[in-house]
């Protein structure tokens, strides 16, 4: 077993930040710098250099659990297995396959998320899978297929953005999401470049603009148009790239000439001057980047927001230029990869569609079934989780709490309890572990070998480093030994390298081809780009017997048949829920630099839970000296879906018609019991960013 220093990635968030991982005498791990990671150049934020505590925690779960007696008590590997075939088998034989869900993690390695995908439609043949990942990206994913053809969060390296002349964040916080990040865009205005952050709260990153937009929430779709606007009344459009590069111009042109700035100003609260401004910084450098992340994506019209965002940068020529492009900041450990290879409800491996009859074809080959065997598109993860108890009688979960994480959490919560049967993997005893009947205990990443793909579409080796403790197992052995239960003994190798070769050849061909990336490469290189084909004749392979991988994509042409991007002609509507004489304020939430997601690695590590020890709400002096609140004091948030209650934090960095919660904890604070699950009509991303509620004082 490896005992000398490991190179690796973080378990957390998208950058996938490379660190060394040295076991020390005690068995613990320690981290130390790995500077040869071009992403994070050695930086790790604090989330990463104490994510080892969570491999040692006193709270770790090392013996699966089944309930018996309304309590979860400690028992055997073959009898919890046997409880979860026979749970899933009842409910597949009384009520059909698709009576059984399953729900999976964009933190998942590139190897579970495929076989997760392959056992929900071989083994239990079901189409009722999604993933948490839908929460995550999908708004910018459906939008980026619209326009380009392909979705691939970024379509370059973060090592381009400090080349670039100007670039638009809108709705991101990364200087506390992934903070080794923000030196790309500290090198970028050192380089003469400009920042321009958009979001409804000064914060650190924000701090760090040479601009700064504070819409109202849930308006970002008005302001781009507004831009788009301004961009054709002052003439700032690339006629000729237009014509060469795009199709649908004259429609989204019309739609973006009906917001007039003084319109879109009434709408988002942005000044007109800013929007003008905005537009100057943008259209005068050479090349300028447009970088979305959860901010625009988490609303109802999250789709057509993006859309909105990349009709500006394609009437102004830059998409699929040098130092130019729309980009969504992934969030998840392996939101990219997760998407690509099955677990979403409407995929096949390689980012193939389900229901494509070529694309089942050659899925169902690679899985030796019949093309007709395999099911068709599920349900999306709120629908899903909205249907347990009713319609899907039991639920495997792996890599996932939404009993924290789902939008108005405390409906999802009484539906998780009105299951028939649940099983869940996790490592610690998460909200949502609490409610199964069996629990299983599986191993972490520093514990095994896989894949994942970081937010530049660049696939990553997470190597090994220590021996899991006694009595733990792999996800991939969790599914091989279900399968074998469940009457499918081939198939489901527990070897991470055996699956990802299976996978190469399932998304051979496909938009998303990793069919000639190898663990020999991963370990030599530092990732290798998607899409990344087996050379042959069609492919050029230069000097390498090998193909080189794609980090720039677009740069000739866009993936769609002709070549050529998409305008999505798109308007102005409102939120789902807005602000009336009842709940008159909005809701925004988000995240913090110390918990990740819904905190259940995050919230077991001391170091963290010192510096982000509980949830608040954040809000202007104006609001809090109207409520009568000081800081500190605990303030009830109420909106049409419940109640959470957290201290006061009071800032004039927000805007005075808004607060904001972190949504990290479980408890009184639970920032998720209060969101709206309104789907965008597209991608069925909940509203997770804008909802309507009211504040009230609480005596203590
Ligand atoms: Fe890990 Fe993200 Fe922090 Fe990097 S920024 S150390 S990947 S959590």
């Amino acid at each position: 077993m490896p005992n000398s220093v490991t190179p690796t990635h973080c378990p957390y968030c998208a950058l996938q930040c490379g660190m060394n991982l040295t076991p020390a005498p005690d068995g613990t791990v320690e981290v130390s710098e790995r500077a040869d990671f071009p992403v994070n150049r050695g930086a790790l934020c604090g989330k990463g250099r104490t994510a080892p505590a969570v491999l040692s925690s006193r709270v770790r779960l090392t013996s699966p659990l089944v309930r018996s007696g309304g309590t979860l008590v400690p028992a055997s590997w073959d009898e919890a297995l046997d409880r979860i075939a026979e749970g899933l088998s009842r409910t597949r034989t009384e009520h059909g396959p698709d009576a059984c869900g399953v729900f999976g993690g964009g933190g998942l390695t590139n190897e579970k998320a495929y076989t997760l995908g392959k056992f929900a439609r071989v083994v239990l043949g079901t189409s009722q899978i999604d993933y948490n990942g839908r929460f995550c990206m999908s708004s910018a994913a459906a939008g980026g297929m619209k326009a380009f053809g392909l979705d691939r969060g970024l379509p370059f390296p973060l090592e381009d953005i400090p080349k670039s002349g100007c670039v638009i964040l809108v709705g991101s916080n990364l200087a506390e999401t992934m903070p080794p990040s923000l030196r790309f865009f500290t090198e970028l205005k050192e380089n003469g470049g400009t920042l321009i952050v958009v979001d409804p709260r000064r914060t650190k990153t924000a701090e760090q603009a040479d601009l700064h937009l504070m819409p109202r929430p849930g308006t970002d779709l008005a302001l781009a148009l507004g831009l788009l606007h301004l961009v054709v009344a002052e003439g700032r459009t690339d006629e000729a790239y237009i014509g060469e590069r795009t199709v649908g111009w004259e429609d989204a042109r019309a739609a973006a000439m009906a917001h007039w700035p003084e319109y879109v100003e009434r709408i988002t609260g942005v000044p007109v001057p800013q929007l003008r401004e905005t537009v100057r910084m943008f259209c005068e450098p050479e090349s300028a980047m447009v970088l979305t992340a959860r901010g625009p994506e988490q609303q109802s019209k999250g789709t057509d927001t993006v859309s909105a965002w990349i009709n500006l940068c394609l009437a102004t020529g830059r998409a699929g230029r040098p130092y130019s492009g729309y980009g969504c900041l992934t969030g998840q450990g392996n939101g990219q990869g997760g998407r690509e290879h099955g677990q979403k409800a409407d995929q096949l491996p390689g980012y193939r569609k389900l229901d494509d009859p070529a694309a089942r074809a050659h899925v169902a080959e690679v899985w030796g079934v019949d093309p007709d065997s395999l099911p068709g598109p599920g349900r999306s993860a709120y629908e899903l989780l909205d249907a347990l108890g009713s319609d899907i009688k039991s639920l495997l979960l792996m890599g996932s709490n939404p009993v924290v994480s789902a939008p108005r959490a405390a409906h999802i919560e009484e539906r998780i309890k009105s299951l028939d049967f649940l099983a869940v993997c996790d490592v610690v005893l998460s909200e949502t572990a609490a409610l199964a009947d069996v629990v299983l205990p599986v191993t972490q990443w520093a514990e095994e070998t896989g894949t994942t793909t970081n937010l530049e579409g660049r696939v990553l080796l997470r190597r090994q480093a220590i021996t899991p403790p006694d009595g733990i197992r792999s996800d991939l052995d969790v599914l091989h030994g279900l399968a074998d239960r469940l009457g499918v003994e081939k198939g489901f190798p527990t070897d991470s390298e055996e699956v990802f070769e299976e996978l190469r050849r399932a998304s051979a061909g496909g938009p998303a081809d990793y069919s000639g990336i190898t663990y020999r490469r991963l370990a030599e290189e530092n990732g290798v780009f998607w899409p990344c084909p087996t050379p042959g004749k069609d492919v050029p392979a230069g000097d390498h017997d090998v193909h080189p991988g794609t980090p720039r994509l677009f740069l000739e042409r866009f993936a769609h048949p002709d070549g050529r991007a998409r305008f999505v002609p798109v308007s102005h509507r409102a939120i789902a829920e807005e602000p009336d004489a009842e709940y008159p304020v909005l809701l925004t939430t988000g995240r913090v630099v110390a918990q990740y997601q819904s905190g259940a690695q995050t919230r077991r590590v001391d170091e963290l839970n010192a510096a982000a020890p509980g949830p608040f709400v954040e809000l202007h002096p104006r609001l809090a000296e109207r409520l009568g609140a000081a800081e500190g004091d605990p303030v009830a948030v109420v909106s049409r879906r419940g109640r959470a209650v957290a201290p006061a934090r009071i800032t004039l960095g927000i805007r005075p018609d808004t607060v904001f919660m972190p949504f990290h904890w479980y408890g009184e604070g639970r920032a998720n019991t209060l969101t709206n699950p309104a789907l965008d009509p597209t991608s069925r991303m909940p509203e997770f960013k804008a909802c309507a509620v009211r504040l009230e004082t609480v005596e203590r």
